[in-house]
């Protein structure tokens, strides 16, 4: 018998196109050596060209597949990815206060604050942003929007380092514990550059921009990865440098797959 490994928990969305959602949190939770664990919110349609449609799961069962794992198998670290409607952020709060996942408890709580695909089709209804401020952010150990969702969430228009920081500072506002902006989408800069934030530390975190397309399921491998670093025991920061490193190399290795966007691969 093998030793059992820590767990990790990813709430989100279906991908058809095994590129991003769940299908990405699950080959990275992998991939980091993890025990992935899913409770499934929505069934998206997409392929590589962009989402043609999404269903809903009903709330409840969304609710139940957080207890049914969270009561038997135990979490050592939870994310959240495209969430879909205000009904499911509401049930996934109160469920996670019940089963003691988040600021404030043992286990670490990501928020991932998925909007729309880089393809610009929305992943979530519209009166549900002011849910996730309201019923996530309090509760969460870090979020990691990037530019465009910090633009949705604060109105914020990220254009260098300075308002990289602004949008930081009104982002802890709405009450994590950590705050992670995502300096990718800056198309115009030479690096990206992550900047990770408490209130009181700004780190910026910098590494290389690669030139490629294929960038589809980036965001959730990079918060996946981060989640599985912090199963493991790692601090915030640390977490956060190890989830950096692997979205690196998943963005390095990514493929050309269908007629739009390919997607990062954690396979090497
Ligand atoms: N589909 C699902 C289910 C997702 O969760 C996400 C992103 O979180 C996407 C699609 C979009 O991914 P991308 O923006 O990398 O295209």
């Amino acid at each position: 018998m093998t030793a059992t490994p820590r767990t990790a928990l990813t709430i989100a969305g279906s991908d058809s196109g095994g590129g991003a959602g769940i299908q990405a949190d699950l080959r990275t939770f992998f991939a980091c050596g993890v025990h992935g664990m899913t409770a499934i919110t929505a069934v998206t349609v997409q392929n590589s060209l962009g989402v043609q449609g999404f269903t809903e799961i009903p709330a409840d069962v969304v609710t139940a597949q957080i207890k049914a794992v969270a009561g038997d198998m135990g979490v050592d670290a939870a994310k959240t990815g495209m969430l879909a409607t205000a009904e499911i952020i509401q049930a996934v709060a109160k469920t996670l206060d019940e089963v003691h996942i988040g600021r404030d408890t043992d286990t670490p709580f990501v928020v991932d604050p998925v909007a729309a695909s880089m393809t610009g089709d929305a992943l979530l209804r519209e009166e549900a942003l002011e849910a996730i401020r309201t019923e996530l952010f309090p509760r969460a150990t870090l979020v990691t929007p990037n530019l465009d969702e910090v633009r949705l969430l604060t109105g914020i228009l990220v254009t260098d380092e300075e308002s990289q920081r602004e949008a930081a500072r009104a982002l802890l506002e709405f009450g994590p514990q950590w705050v992670l902006v995502k300096g990718g989408h800056l198309y115009n800069a030479p690096r990206c550059v992550d900047l990770l934030s408490d209130g009181t530390q700004f780190v910026a975190l910098d590494g290389p921009r690669h030139d490629t397309d294929n960038t589809h399921g980036g965001g959730d491998t990079m918060a996946s990865a981060i989640t599985a670093a912090l199963a493991k025991g790692e601090g915030v920061p640390d977490a956060v440098a190890s989830g950096k490193r692997f979205i690196e190399r998943a963005v390095a290795e990514s493929y050309a797959l269908g007629a739009g966007v390919g997607p990062v691969s954690p396979f090497w």
